[in-house]
């Protein structure tokens, strides 16, 4: 089994549904000798959820924590079929690490095959956007090969949701499976997540690494496998932070 160097959306219990601190997020990640975590809360838009001040104010968490490089960032609510967020623009700008979704009760419901699509499509290519989180979700169906074209094309994360294969989202595995032979055929890059709500599932992806694997997507398209992956990917956004200057703590 291949062992990832981070895991880049995972919840703490700011997000209002899950229950571990930062610091047990992080030393958890330490653990399990992962060098990269990212802290995605949910945006303001969803029941439970943290202020957009809490994102605002992220730059005073540090940016190493018991040794693992944090990103402490956000999964956005994609809030109507335009792709518009719930986070301010001037707040996105400046967070190290943005991913976007779909999610009930956030704003946007769903509308029609073509909608959604346009929604996806439209956060994909917003600059602020990192990746694109669990597009398999069957209550917001997309047209999948638009999708992962426009991943392809724009150098965009497509997300392999561990949970969504496991835990939550319940009929996710058929469309997962077409998203990842579509990765694959289009060289999408591709994103290998937990959704972690508890510090125990951070590192947990098996069953999404494995549905990679089946369906043809090699090794370097996946960002988060390697710390050099993670690096080039941050780069490439424009992301990549020094991290020489912290010293690690154990
Ligand atoms: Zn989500
Ligand atoms: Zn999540």
């Amino acid at each position: 089994m291949s062992k990832f160097a981070g895991d880049l959306h995972t919840h703490s219990l700011a997000s209002g549904h899950a229950y571990s601190t930062i610091t047990e997020m992080a030393v958890a990640a330490a653990e399990k000798g992962l060098t990269y975590l990212g802290l995605c809360e949910h945006g303001p838009n969803m029941p439970g959820a943290p202020h957009y001040y809490y994102f605002g104010n992220l730059r005073v968490v540090p940016p190493q924590i018991a040794g693992v490089n944090i990103l402490a960032g956000v999964e956005a609510n994609i809030i109507n079929c335009d792709g518009e967020l719930d986070l301010p623009t001037r707040i996105l700008a400046r967070l190290p690490w943005v991913l976007a979704g779909f999610h009930s009760d956030a704003g946007y419901s769903g509308g029609s095959l073509e909608e959604n699509t346009q929604a996806a499509i439209k956060v994909l290519a917003n600059p602020l956007v990192d990746g694109l989180v669990h597009p398999g979700n069957p209550t917001y169906p997309l047209d999948y090969e638009q999708v992962v074209s426009v991943a392809a094309e724009l150098g965009k994360a497509i997300e392999i949701n561990n949970a969504s294969l496991t835990v939550v989202r319940q009929g996710s595995l058929e469309n997962c499976t077409l998203i990842a032979r579509l990765a694959a055929k289009l060289r999408a890059p591709v994103l290998i997540s937990s959704d972690a709500h508890f510090a125990d599932d951070i590192g947990k992806l098996d069953a999404a690494l494995a549905l990679a694997r089946e369906c043809g997507i090699s090794d370097d398209q996946i960002i988060n496998l390697t710390a050099e992956g993670i690096e080039a990917y941050l780069a490439k956004r424009g992301k990549l932070k020094r991290q020489d200057s912290a010293s690690p703590q154990v």
